[in-house]
């Protein structure tokens, strides 16, 4: 008999994690990620700080903000950042609900692989109770119409609560509901359509929702006019220079009158450029490209007012809130195209001179200037004005709305039981796990208030057995209430994209019992948290 020779299938730096090990590492980094931005759900929920490289600092109470920021090594963690980049890109809120579902589902599944119950029973339990649940939810959840407007203004400032615009809480849900019905074309709302602007100058609640745009640039020469009224403006994304002034070129000149011939010659051309612009009527140019200084010159001396290298999406938002056309060639400029606008004006605000293409007449883009006295909290005023804006965008969509405060996760998790009683097999045990996953939204929320979880929780559950769907745990008020009635009320979407994205993931990470890694490609073992049983 000869010796066995050992036999490498993999390059010598591979790491590899197998069976059992590998699932509960990936399960245990999937939790310490949950249990990250647990402590930021909810209107009590707390901020973190976040400090990166290079000494800048974030305060911020968004989950995806901080998982983003944290710069998370380890795949299956990696995976869970994944799903609140969906959630956020998806329906722009509801990330710390997703990821925190997504932890509590592994959470539990450990409970039943511990119970030597496969992994295929556990991810084929959960994908029948995220089926399941996405039905019950979508019985339960209210219809709306987009004429509600205190039903939007409520689910604004649901989405705001505990952020940093609390404060100022009533006055961005009416700013928001204002901008995006503003904007909205059919039931559809593309959130690109309204620009928000910062500026740091005087306090928050100055922000302001501008019908039209602001542009973060200044007129190109002081002897322009600082402000027009009823303006016609020019949308152009040519240049208003001579053509090809890079080009070389040669010319031959013998005498001086011939230079000075071509110089007219070159002056001509860009009066002409003026005289175009003018006989269009336009008093206004916003230009995507340079305008030449003999232009500059002219078109102050016709008061008209001018900014160059305008942002490409500048224009197009120029053109959707002036309802003016972008002119490449200057000669279709005719009054048609232009755009109008009761007002433009070069603001000084700060240290920064902006401007404000204000009054428009049914613009479909608009501005929302956020104001505040430091960056951080600009920042963070946008995030909870982003977040309030996707979730009204959502519900002029799908125009169904659930109660929220933790009511709606109760009763699902109550229907899922009751569901799960008709099972037989082991799937059974998975459902009822997910069902108590669910529960874990509102017992977090009344933990991050200083409640006793286990009180709120069997409080909800007995009102929810008494038949009331509604009844949420109202954080303001500590006080258990039906939420709908009290306007805690968000998009049905934010609730399915949660449910399906936290499925989808746990069940990616169930399936996995083996990890390949190789050691070039960045460590498994994830330096930057310690993951520890992973080295
Ligand atoms: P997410 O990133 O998941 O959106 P949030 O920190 O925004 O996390 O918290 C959302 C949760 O807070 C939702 O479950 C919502 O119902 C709940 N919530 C909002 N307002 C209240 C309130 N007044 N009382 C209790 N819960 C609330
Ligand atoms: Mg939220």
């Amino acid at each position: 008999m000869t010796e066995k020779q050992p036999i490498f299938i993999l390059p010598e730096n591979t790491e590899r994690t197998m069976g059992k090990d590998a699932q509960r590492n990936n399960i245990l980094a999937a939790k310490l990620v949950a249990d990250a931005v647990k402590t930021t759900l909810g209107p009590k929920g707390m901020d973190k700080m976040l400090v990166d490289a290079i000494g800048d600092i974030t305060v911020t109470n968004d989950g995806v903000t901080i998982l983003d920021e944290m710069q998370i090594e380890h795949p299956a963690a990696k995976m869970m950042v994944e799903i609140a980049k969906t959630q956020e890109s998806e329906v722009g809120d509801g990330t710390t609900t997703a990821v925190m579902l997504a932890g509590k589902l592994l959470e539990n599944a450990e409970k039943l692989l511990d119970m030597k119950i496969h992994p295929t029973v556990i991810t084929k339990g959960y994908n029948l109770a995220s089926e399941k649940a996405k039905q019950f939810l979508k019985e339960l959840s209210v219809e709306t119409t987009p004429d509600k407007e205190d039903v939007l203004k409520y689910i604004a400032m649901t989405a705001m609560t505990g952020k940093g615009a609390e404060s100022v809480k009533e006055k961005f849900s009416e700013i928001i509901v204002e901008s995006i019905k503003q904007v909205q074309e059919n039931g559809n709302v593309s959130l690109d359509n309204i620009k928000i602007i910062k500026n740091k100058s005087n306090g928050v609640e100055n922000t302001e929702l501008i019908k039209g745009i602001v542009i973060d640039k200044e007129r190109v020469s002081i002897d322009m006019p600082q402000k027009v009224q009823s303006a016609k403006i020019a949308l152009i994304s040519d240049a208003l220079e001579l053509k090809n002034p890079e080009a070389e070129a040669k010319i031959s000149v013998t005498n001086p009158e011939q230079l000075q011939d071509f110089i007219n010659r070159e002056e001509d051309t860009l009066k002409k450029i003026v005289e175009k612009v003018k006989s269009s009527g336009a008093n206004v140019i916003f230009c995507q490209k340079g305008i030449d200084d003999v232009v500059q010159y002219y078109l102050a001396k016709e008061n008209i007012y001018a900014c160059r290298r305008v942002a490409k999406s500048d224009i197009e938002s120029l053109a959707r809130a002036t309802s003016g056309k972008i002119i490449s060639n200057l000669n279709e400029l005719n009054e048609r195209e232009l755009g109008r606008a009761q007002i433009v004006e070069e603001i000084k605000q700060g240290e920064e001179s902006m401007t404000y293409v204000s009054g428009c007449e049914n613009p479909k883009a608009l501005t929302i200037l956020i104001h505040g006295g430091s960056e951080h909290i600009i920042d963070e005023m946008e995030r909870a004005l982003k977040d309030g804006l996707g979730d009204v965008a959502s519900v002029i969509k799908n125009k169904r709305i659930v109660a929220g405060a933790g009511a709606i996760e109760i009763e699902l998790s109550k229907m899922l039981r009751q569901f799960a009683n008709t099972l037989s097999g082991r799937e059974q045990l998975a459902v009822q796990e997910f069902a108590s996953a669910l529960e874990f939204v509102p017992s977090t929320l009344a933990e991050n208030a200083g409640l006793d979880p286990i009180d709120v929780l069997t409080g909800l559950k007995s009102r929810h057995d008494n038949g009331e769907k509604y009844a949420g745990i109202n954080i303001l008020k500590n006080k258990i209430e039906n939420s709908l009635e009290e306007g805690i009320i968000e998009p049905m979407k934010i609730k399915m994209q949660a449910i399906s994205s936290a499925t989808e993931v746990a069940v990616m990470i169930l399936r996995i019992d083996d990890v390949l890694a190789s050691k070039s490609g960045g460590s498994p073992t994830g330096t930057g948290m310690g993951y520890p049983g992973m080295d």
